[in-house]
């Protein structure tokens, strides 16, 4: 049985409410609770409030017995309670405190980011002609345009506010439209916007056992019988053999021969992983010795964290099963996060053969109801596993035994809209509020968490080698310069060779896309995107020129617009064109594809990771979707066609992230029987994160970038925070970057004379995105909390500073990417 379901509501009969509501507003605000609400309202509920003249969702933070008499005669009442239990323990209230406060973010928001979407309700202002106003209307004693716009909301009766603007968007403001309200010719009221997302109810039949007193009509015999059949018997079942059924068990339900009742059930899930067998084998020696360690920590009840350093294919996944079963032994549940749930069915599908069911899989790519529907089974404690993408972090497990992350090093944990948290970050905290273990596995670990390992916060435990033996790829790098043909004629051998033994190959290259870009060699003209500081990338089956960052498109030009020259050439490569040039190379090999434009589709990951499984392709071709942690045993040869499009990122962690790549992806070669093969291209073979992914040696790179990173003093030796200024006007935004720095500075001299360092502002490397420039400045320091200190309050001024200019300011603690 559940431990939430409908309860005791055992409210504290209190008078005043405290609220976080889900915008971007950085104060909670206090509300009077209805006489008929004091016995159920509780902490953790969802509230409906009014707020600046709408309704809004928001969450009980505190009850109070009274509240200062100053504030006491503008108190609102809260208009409505929306839940019957708590959605949002103190636990998990306590977690979100804690992410609010860290990365400088609105409490509701938090919240609302912890949660599925379609929990959270507004209100919109919608907008219904007066009796005064028809009469204008009628007698046409009105201004033209206004004439237009009163036609069209009479036409609608009632019309969003939004709508209005957005049809005539020339005519008429919001100003104006308020100001016709003034003079009574407008009802402006509050409507609510979107749907709630609900528990699916499912309609039960149940036989009584009694004998129908009369004769039955067919139908309703027939339905009976059925019912009798199964003793009980779901409406979608029936659905099944009856066209129309409601009627029918009405009428059996009047005359006493059945029940009708609800009972929740769980929305089919568009995710299916193929289950296969992954057996429980021996534990190698490396393995048992990890093991052992992180049973200790389990046992001891108390926050444990360790960072498991593992080379790819060294076994990482058996220790998260083991250790998973004994958080089970306590009763305790687990959480797995992994960077794209859509490229881990490998590992759902082992989780599941080990542990049945009980598994609840949170991602975006889920519709709203599924998503509503596996957030509900952690919540009310139907499952003990919750797995996913960054999100599952915050999943409602009252037992957290453990926090597993998997590829811990993966940038994709970063969350870099909204609340831009790290989930990896966010796992070592709320294991920290839940005393429990915390495993960080990866082969490439981050930077940071080495750092973390050495410092000893981490305990390390290391994988050095792959199992049964099974030995590391060896890696040939191939230098580039002065080559013209994209493929080296040693990539060529090497695939032509692993197709002869009938083996599968991987061919990287992280840039999708036909050609990079489109020049004329006559005029030099190439196509920008309006939007955008990027050229637009080349896309060959769709005729197309498209932006990467906003997806603006053109039909691709037959000719130069700038001069009408014929010789418009594709500049660079990317995945689409490697395609169509290895299946050139290679007729009659099957050559597939994984990118964003070949995997728009919901399924369409896994069908591709299936068609390797299962042999049905010989060559992959992929951005770094390929790269994930994949296990197949026949893939020997893996092709990196250009190592050089992460190394020229203008960001301090481009080192870091070509090593982790390129390790990784070599990582997929032989995993099986057969040992592996793996040819890297480039233009800087001598750079060493090159030269380290080649003799797959992480602790080598590390000591090589950490006293870079030490030089420079970097992170881990200190903390950024990016703060950064989005705006329409490029003259405004500049003028208000100016006047951050100004600020700034004068808070340095005043209060913070040593820890703190302001770098900017700047431009942002990529200037211009969809159609905002963007400038930004970064703070740095040593001291975290002297860092927030300063941010906090630079961020207090700016939020003043920045009101009603149509600038945005965007903070971002602990970037990933400073781009
Ligand atoms: P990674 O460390 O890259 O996550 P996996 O967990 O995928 O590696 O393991 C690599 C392969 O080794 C898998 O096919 C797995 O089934 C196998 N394996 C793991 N542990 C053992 C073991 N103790 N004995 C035999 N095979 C094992
Ligand atoms: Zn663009």
């Amino acid at each position: 049985m559940t431990n939430r379901t409908k309860g005791d509501n055992l409210g504290a009969m209190k008078d005043i409410v405290e609220v976080a509501v889900g915008l971007p507003v950085s104060k909670t605000f206090h509300y009077r609770i209805p006489e008929k609400m004091r016995s159920s309202l509780q902490i953790g509920m969802r509230v409906l409030v009014p707020f600046k003249g709408r309704k809004v969702t928001g969450f009980a933070l505190d009850l109070l017995d009274e509240i200062p008499k100053e504030l006491e005669e503008k108190l609102l009442e809260v208009e409505a309670l929306l839940d019957e239990v708590p959605l949002i323990d103190s636990q998990m209230l306590r977690f979100c405190r804690w992410v609010a406060d860290y990365y400088l973010h609105p409490l509701g928001e938090v919240i609302k980011t912890g949660l599925p979407p379609g929990l959270h309700l507004k209100s919109e202002p919608i907008l219904s002609l007066s009796q005064k106003g028809r009469e204008c209307l009628t007698q046409g004693s009105l201004e033209p345009f206004q004439e237009k716009v009163f036609r069209e909301i009479e036409q609608c009766r009632k019309i969003a506010l939004k709508k209005i603007l957005k049809s005539f968007p020339e005519e008429v403001s919001k100003e104006q439209l308020f100001s016709w309200k003034r003079k009574g010719l407008l009802h402006i009221d509050a409507g609510m916007e979107g749907k709630e997302v609900k528990p699916k109810f499912e309609k039960i039949a149940r036989y009584e056992g009694a004998e129908p007193a009369n004769p039955l009509p067919t139908k309703q015999l027939e339905i009976l019988n059925r019912i009798k059949e199964r003793g009980e018997i779901s409406s979608s079942e029936l659905g099944k053999v009856f066209k129309s059924f409601t009627g029918s068990l009405q009428s059996l339900q009047a005359k006493g021969l059945i029940t009708l009742s609800g009972r929740e059930v769980c929305r089919a899930l568009s995710f299916r992983s193929e289950l296969k067998p992954y057996p429980k084998p021996e534990l190698t020696s490396d393995q048992g010795a990890v093991l052992v360690k992180i049973l200790e920590g389990i046992r001891s009840k108390r926050y444990s964290p360790f960072l498991v350093h593992g080379v790819t294919g060294s076994g990482k996944t058996e220790i998260y099963l083991r250790a998973i079963e004994e958080i089970f032994e306590q009763g305790r549940e687990a959480i797995v996060l992994v960077p794209e749930i859509s490229l881990a069915p490998q590992l759902v599908s082992r989780l599941k053969d080990r542990f049945g069911e009980s598994l609840a899989l949170l991602h975006s790519g889920l519709g709203r109801g599924e998503r509503y529907d596996q957030w509900r089974k952690i919540w009310k404690g139907e499952v003990k596993i919750a797995i996913g993408a960054r999100s599952a972090i915050f999943a409602p497990f009252k037992k957290v035994g453990i926090i597993i992350v998997d590829e811990e090093h993966d940038p994709s944990y970063k969350q870099e809209e909204k609340l831009k948290y790290h989930a990896r970050d966010l796992a070592v905290v709320r294991a920290k509020q839940a005393d429990a273990v915390l495993l960080l596995g990866s082969a490439t670990p981050s930077l940071e968490s080495f750092y973390n390992a050495e410092s000893g916060k981490f305990h390390l435990l290391s994988l050095p080698e792959r199992v049964e033996g099974k030995h590391l790829p060896q890696v040939e790098v191939v230098d580039m310069r002065g080559q013209k043909d994209l493929l080296s004629e040693r990539l060529r051998q090497a695939l032509q060779k692993n197709i002869e033994n009938r083996k599968q190959s991987l061919l990287f290259l992280n840039r999708r896309g036909f050609a990079n870009f489109i020049l004329c060699p006559d005029c030099g003209l190439t196509f920008k995107c309006p939007n955008c500081s990027v050229t637009l990338t080349h896309h060959f089956r769709t005729r197309s020129l498209q932006c990467h960052y906003c997806d603006y498109r053109i039909k691709a030009p037959g000719d130069c617009p700038g001069c009408q020259g014929h010789q418009l050439q594709g500049m660079g490569i990317g995945t689409e064109k490697l395609e169509q040039e290895i299946q050139a190379l290679f007729p009659g090999i099957r050559v597939r594809r994984m990118d964003r434009d070949t995997t728009s589709r919901k399924r369409s990951h896994q069908e591709i990771l299936e068609g390797l499984e299962s042999g049905e392709i010989d060559i992959l071709v992929g951005t770094q979707m390929i790269v994930k942690g994949h296990d197949f045993p026949n893939v020997t040869f893996v092709g990196v066609v250009s190592a050089d499009t992460s190394l020229h990122f203008p960001d301090f962690r481009s080192s870091e992230r070509t090593f982790q790549l390129l390790t990784q992806v070599a990582g997929r070669a032989g995993r099986g029987e057969t040992s592996g093969e793996v040819v890297i291209q480039t233009f800087n073979p001598d750079h060493y994160s090159i030269l380290r992914a080649k003799d797959h040696d992480f602790i080598g790179f590390y000591q090589e970038e950490i006293q870079f990173r030490k030089a420079l003093e970097y992170p881990p030796f200190s903390r950024f925070i990016n703060f950064r200024l989005t705006g329409n006007s490029e003259r405004k935004t500049e003028a208000l970057a100016k006047e951050m720095e100004g600020i700034g500075q004068s808070f340095l001299k005043k209060r913070y004379r040593q820890g703190i360092e302001i770098l900017g502002p700047s431009a942002a490397p990529l200037f211009k995105i969809r159609g905002k420039f963007r400038w930004q400045m970064l703070i740095k320091g040593k001291s975290t909390k002297l860092l927030h200190h300063f941010a906090r309050e630079l961020a207090a001024q700016m939020g003043v500073l920045t009101r009603g200019k149509g600038v945005n300011l965007d903070i971002d603690v602990d970037p990933v990417f400073i781009l």
